[in-house]
């Protein structure tokens, strides 16, 4: 079984101007833990749409009119500091330890969006497959999939749709589950 209790895993929630699978990411919250140990730290990072955008990522009308109808506290949480797109991606790949399980909140939203970026920045472009991304595909795994399996909700706490609030959440999910 590839999840251990020692194992440790990442959760990866991303905030994003397009629902495509090469939207430009805004944001990037990441949490690593273990169900030994619990959570044991966390990556934050916002980045500048113009970056997205210059690398060719997708921005939606639609998603920008719907963080339009959302909180100020939750667009506030993503327009902070933000860094270019390359910046943000290597400071997730430093963050990430290679061959963990690394877990989104569903099959094709945060770490399929987080591949097609990697890809957009020219990521080990010449490496060969396996090696192409920080993660290997084998790795992934969606939590949406497991709590409808198992009929535990995600409880989002603190700001919704803050990307490290949301990561703290779906962690604190996936540990539940696993222990259950
Ligand atoms: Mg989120």
């Amino acid at each position: 079984m590839a999840i251990n209790l020692d194992s440790v895993q990442y959760v990866v929630d991303l905030e994003t101007l397009s629902t495509r699978k090469n939207a430009a990411i805004v944001s990037i919250g990441c949490v690593e833990f273990s169900l030994k140990d619990g959570i044991l730290d966390e990556y934050f990072v916002n980045i500048s749409p113009k970056s997205a955008k210059e690398h060719g990522l997708h921005i939606d009308k639609s998603t920008v009119q719907w963080w339009a109808d959302q909180t100020q506290e939750a667009r506030d949480s993503w327009m902070k500091d933000p860094v270019d797109l390359k910046t943000g991606l290597m400071g997730f790949e430093q963050f990430y330890q290679k061959a963990c399980p690394i877990w989104g909140f569903g099959a094709d939203f945060d770490i399929a969006i987080l591949e097609s970026a990697f890809y957009a920045i020219d990521y080990h472009k010449d490496k060969v497959y396996g090696e192409h991304l920080p993660w290997r595909f084998w790795d992934v795994y969606c939590l949406r999939t497991l709590s409808n399996v198992v009929k535990m909700k995600l409880e989002k706490t603190g700001i919704n749709h803050n990307a490290l609030h949301d990561a703290h959440a779906e962690a604190e999910l996936i540990m539940k589950i696993l222990k259950s």
